[in-house]
């Protein structure tokens, strides 16, 4: 194995889904709907596959299929309030993975320390070391309001913590909100407050907006490409995984100003080259649809969340009636709970795992039949501690389903 991969030979997604195979648990680990999407995306791609026009089953344009990119050209227009250029503004990758690679490599150099806010999404810091950056991490701290309720909103930065990470080494910053795993959705003050980092250390800010449509109210997704002098240092990055429940499509995109999309189409065309051409056919067709409809009741992007709300609570109501503490996210499709109140009934020492979480979760698989994720998976090494009290579970999942892990808790308790 080459040097820039040493070290990173473990993955939780790899661990957990073999996990899931192996023990059939009811899964609530990795994070996507057990559902249909809507309707008119899969009959969008019914109607490419049966096109009579060919050309939509040979390649098409390597950083991103026209139709695709003119119409996210018009939706973030319309949300970020400047032009968006859908040829030099706009890649089109494999997934938001595919997306944050093509970042990642067409910007970070040897030696650039690049500044990621825990918890993150664990695929961030391998991208980092592979490129030669140096990862530092800033832990979101918990703050104690003394409610009873926990809630994602109560971890918040420590701004002379995250200003004290940037120096003249500093090439970017990675953010994400809404937060997997933690749900939290940055406030404005929070954006504006790296936002002015960033304009001050002259560094390039990447934002993982992949749950961008999944907002509780009254929470708003905030774009930090859109605040003042952010533009021309921002790269977002989206999927239509989440945005239309479709994960197994895998396509992503990152949109910013031409002269950092270069970069990242450097990277693209000489790895990944192009993607699926039905596919992103069909994702066109999808946000044409929402476009002509955005914000109104029957758009997906509004019903979504609001289907997923009650999802939300119901799952934050068994998790508390079994003795865990749920923390509310704002946003996205998980829930971290705090199981510590549980330890001294369950026997982990069948489990040899470095991290508590990692052998509670593994137990919980074996022996409940009820499968979460570590969330220390998404710690730096000297901060996992912080996740070790913690497990990931997603809500995104049929009625039926939800119920049935409800009594499987029930019963278990
Ligand atoms: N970023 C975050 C925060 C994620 O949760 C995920 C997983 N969906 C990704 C990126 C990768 O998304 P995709 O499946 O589109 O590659
Ligand atoms: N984003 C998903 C999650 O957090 C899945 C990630 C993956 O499979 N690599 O569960």
């Amino acid at each position: 194995l080459p040097a820039r991969y040493q070290g990173q030979q473990e993955s939780v997604w790899e661990e957990y889904i073999q996990l899931a195979a192996d023990y059939d648990p009811l899964d609530l680990g990795q994070g996507f709907p057990d559902f249909s999407p809507p309707e008119y995306i899969i009959s969008a791609l019914d109607q490419v596959i049966k096109d009579k026009d060919i050309m939509l089953h040979q390649y098409t344009r390597g950083c991103g299929h026209p139709r695709l990119t003119s119409i996210l050209s018009k939706l973030y227009s319309h949300l970020i309030g400047r032009n968006i250029h859908p040829e030099k503004e706009i890649l089109i990758s494999t997934g938001a993975y595919g997306a944050l690679y093509c970042t990642v490599m067409g910007h970070i150099d040897q030696g650039d320390e690049v500044i990621i806010i825990e918890p993150y999404f664990d695929c961030y810091e391998p991208m980092v070391l592979s490129a030669g950056g140096i990862p530092r991490f800033v832990p979101l701290r918990y703050n104690n309001n003394n409610s009873s309720i926990l809630k994602s909103s109560d971890w918040t930065l420590d701004p002379e913590e995250l200003e004290k990470a940037f120096n003249s080494k500093t090439k970017a910053i990675i953010i994400n909100t809404p937060n997997n795993p933690l749900g939290k959705v940055f406030t404005e003050n929070e954006l504006q407050m790296i936002a002015n980092l960033c304009k001050k250390w002259n560094v390039m800010c990447i934002s993982d907006e992949v749950y961008e449509w999944l907002v509780y109210e009254p929470q708003k997704h905030i774009r930090i490409a859109s605040l003042p002098g952010m533009w021309e240092r921002t790269i977002t990055v989206g999927s239509a995984g989440k945005t239309f429940s479709i994960t197994g499509w895998k396509i992503g995109w990152a949109y910013g100003p031409a002269n950092l999309i270069h970069n990242l189409v450097i990277v693209h065309q000489n790895s990944i080259s192009v993607c699926s051409t039905p596919l992103q056919e069909a994702i066109a067709v999808g946000f044409e649809k929402e476009f002509s409809c955005l914000g109104q009741d029957n758009c997906y992007f509004t019903s979504l969340p609001r289907q997923l709300e009650q999802k939300k609570n119901y799952m934050a109501n068994f998790l508390t009636k079994m003795g865990m503490k749920p923390i509310i996210p704002d946003g996205g499709y998980f829930m971290i709970a705090d199981w510590s109140s549980l330890e001294s009934k369950i026997d982990l020492s069948a489990e040899n795992d470095k991290y508590k979480d990692y052998c509670f979760t593994k137990w919980l698989t074996k022996n409940v039949g009820i499968q979460g994720i570590p969330p220390s998976a998404f710690y730096s090494e000297p901060h996992k501690l912080l996740g070790e009290k913690l497990v990931r579970f997603c809500f995104i999942k049929k009625e039926e389903k939800l119920n049935k892990a409800a009594e499987i808790l029930e019963h278990w308790k």
